[in-house]
């Protein structure tokens, strides 16, 4: 079954269930195979780093985000905060919008 996906990059989204609940970020990629965002500053795993020099990388700690489930966030609307995503039709273009306050999500 294919999940219908209302995430898009670059989106803001608040994180609703996990051990990061509560916390916002920037939606760096959607992974719509897996039903999963990687949210910006969300779900970070520490990395080993081994410094490589031809690389030109550093050894040391290195954060980086893990994929959350899109179940687990909500879109931002920029007007009245987390809320639901609904669709409009707008002449011929479908456009993603807020479902508390109708303000479009998509610029
Ligand atoms: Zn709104």
């Amino acid at each position: 079954m294919q999940t219908r996906v209302d995430i898009k990059r670059n989106d803001t989204v608040k994180v609703i269930a996990g051990k990061d609940a509560g916390k916002q970020g920037r939606v760096l990629r959607v992974l719509p195979g897996s039903a999963k965002v990687l949210v910006e500053h969300v779900m970070t795993v520490k990395k080993h780093v081994r410094p490589n020099p031809q690389r030109n990388i550093k050894g040391g700690i290195a954060e980086q985000e893990s994929p959350i489930a899109i179940s687990n966030v909500m879109v931002v609307c920029p007007t009245c905060g987390p809320s639901k995503v609904g669709r409009e039709l707008q002449g011929d273009k479908r456009i993603r919008i807020c479902r508390k306050c109708k303000a479009p999500l998509d610029k």
